[in-house]
């Protein structure tokens, strides 16, 4: 089957097409020729994912679904949280500095590794989530997944995208999410759990 993939996130992407394999031919909305940016003012991450979905439905003329992800961290009280994307601006805002761009994964880091360093001998325990919602022939659904994990001291490793190389998961100890061999993070992650919860409920749904 065919279906909208409603993300600009090239990772995101490569990622949802690994997980959800051949019996699904995944589009995005840039392969429909729309390129706007939608925003996300929701409070929660099922809002956003809704409000993502909502938006690019309308964008791309068709039934889509989108994934909305957060970022735990418990010694930060949970933040950066539903504003992952955009941490390092409000940190940025609230230390009266110049304001880096929405979604720079680099700038994100940066701000993350800063705001634990003054958090010293505290737990560096974290985790993702993903709610992804699927509009479908006039039916909402919504699936999550989570991956439990800790924040590292320094960056390492190249794949993934974002937050992945100072991102531990506790299955694979001793290495960032961004050092594991291609399609191990899809087996154990948050995206993952949700696409394959989502996948299941369409086979079903046949
Ligand atoms: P959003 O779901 O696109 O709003 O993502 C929120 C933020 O979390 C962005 O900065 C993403 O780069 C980051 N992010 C989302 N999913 C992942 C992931 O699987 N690994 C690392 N960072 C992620």
């Amino acid at each position: 089957m065919k279906l909208v993939f409603a993300t600009a996130n090239k990772g995101k992407l490569r990622e949802a097409r690994e997980i959800l394999g051949p019996a699904v031919e995944l589009v995005s909305p840039a392969d429909l020729g729309v390129f706007d940016d939608v925003p996300e003012t929701g409070t929660t991450l099922e809002q956003n994912s809704l409000q993502k979905a909502l938006a690019y439905k309308e964008l791309c003329g068709c039934d889509c679904f989108a994934d909305d992800t957060g970022l735990e961290v418990d010694a930060l009280g949970g933040a950066p949280g539903v504003h992952a994307a955009r941490f390092a601006v409000d940190i940025a805002r609230r230390d009266g500095l110049p304001l880096p761009a929405d979604h720079d994964f680099s700038a994100n880091v940066d701000a993350l590794l800063r705001e634990l360093s003054k958090h010293p001998g505290e737990p560096r325990t974290a985790r993702f989530r993903s709610v992804v919602t699927l509009l479908l022939d006039g039916e909402t659904r919504t699936f999550k997944g989570i991956l439990e994990g800790s924040i590292a001291m320094q960056r390492s490793g190249s794949g993934g995208f974002g937050y992945d190389p100072v991102f531990i998961a506790n299955e694979y100890p001793g290495r960032s999410v961004a050092e594991l061999p291609d399609g191990t993070k899809n087996t154990i992650s948050h995206r993952g759990k949700a696409l394959r919860a989502m996948a299941r409920w369409l086979q079903e749904r046949e």
